[in-house]
C-alpha cells in the first residue's frame, strides 16, 4: 500500500537533516510505526502542530521509494496541552510514552495499550487526579494489557481471600497469606538459598488489594475512580512500579528524571 491513513500517538521524536523529524507513533491501525515528518521543523510546515510528542491526531501517510512512510497529511484528535505546564507532569508523560513504546510492537494492532496511554495523558492533561495514582494505576493497568496480570484473586497457596495482608511475590505474579509466607521453604527460592530470602515481595493491604482488582479489571474509563489515601497512594506505587519494571526486565531513563522532579515536590 503507497498511502494509508491511521490514528496515531507521537511517542517519540528525533531530528532528522535540516528540518525533517523521525516521529515514533503508536497506531490504531499497525502498532507501532516509524515515520517521517518532512520538513515539520519549520513553524510553517502544515504538519508542524501534530508531529509534536503526545499529540493524538489522523495522519495520511505515503509511502517513499526507501520504504519509509512519510506524513503527507495530517488532522489534530488532541494536543494535551495541559500536560506542558507543570515539569512533573511532563516528566512522567514522557515516561508513560517510553514505557507504551517498549510494550509495542510493529505490525500488530494493540488497541487497549494505545487507549491506556492516551487515558493516561488525557488524565494527568486535566489534573483531576494525584499523578502518582495515575503512574500507578498505568503501570498496573500496563502489566495487564501486556498479558502478565498478577493474580489477585487470593492466596495462590491456601486460596484465602480474606487475609489480614498479603505478599505479591513480584516474579510469580501471585498473592501469599501471612501463614503461607512463613512456612515457606528454601527450595521455593528462585536462586540458590544463601539463608535470607532474596525472591522479591511486595507487602499489599486488603485496601491495596482492593485498588488493584479494580485496576486490573474495570472499564478503562473508569480506571481513575478510586479515592486513595495518601497512605494508599504509596503502597500501591510501591507495588506497580516494581511489578512493571521486573516484568518489562528494563529501567526507563524518563522514570529517573520522573524521580528527581517527585523529591522536589516531597
Ligand atoms: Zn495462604
Amino acid at each position: 500500500m503507497d498511502k494509508q491513513t491511521v490514528t496515531g500517538l507521537v511517542l517519540r521524536e528525533c531530528a532528522k537533516g535540516e528540518a525533517d523529524k523521525l516521529l515514533t507513533l503508536l497506531t490504531a491501525e499497525h502498532g507501532k510505526m516509524t515515520v517521517l515528518g518532512k520538513g515539520v521543523r519549520s513553524l510553517k510546515n502544515k504538519n508542524m502542530v501534530t508531529t509534536q510528542p503526545y499529540c493524538y491526531a489522523t495522519f495520511i501517510l505515503s509511502k517513499a521509494r526507501s520504504g519509509i512512510y512519510y506524513i503527507s497529511d495530517s488532522d489534530l484528535t488532541e494536543a494535551f496541552f495541559g500536560l506542558r505546564g507543570d515539569l512533573l507532569t511532563l516528566a512522567l508523560a514522557a515516561y508513560v510514552c517510553e514505557v507504551a513504546e517498549a510494550c509495542s510492537v510493529e505490525d500488530s494492532a494493540d488497541v487497549p495499550l494505545l487507549r491506556l496511554t492516551l487515558n493516561t495523558l488525557y488524565a494527568l492533561s486535566q489534573n483531576k487526579k494525584p499523578v502518582r495514582q495515575i503512574k500507578a494505576s498505568f503501570e498496573m493497568r500496563c502489566a495487564a494489557v501486556c498479558g502478565f496480570s498478577p493474580d489477585v484473586s487470593g492466596c495462590a497457596s491456601c486460596g484465602t481471600d480474606e487475609a489480614p495482608a498479603y505478599y505479591l511475590d513480584i516474579l510469580g505474579g501471585e498473592l501469599l497469606c501471612p501463614d503461607c509466607m512463613t512456612r515457606r521453604r528454601p527450595e521455593d527460592e528462585t536462586v540458590e538459598y544463601s539463608g535470607e530470602w532474596t525472591r522479591p515481595f511486595s507487602p499489599v493491604s486488603p485496601a491495596t488489594l482492593g485498588i488493584m482488582r479494580h485496576t486490573l479489571g474495570c472499564d478503562i474509563a473508569k480506571l481513575l475512580a478510586p479515592k486513595l489515601t495518601d497512605a494508599e497512594t504509596a503502597e500501591f506505587a510501591a507495588v506497580s512500579e516494581r511489578y512493571l519494571l521486573h516484568h518489562l526486565g528494563r529501567g526507563f531513563a524518563t522514570l529517573d528524571y520522573y524521580r528527581q522532579f517527585e523529591k522536589l515536590q516531597k
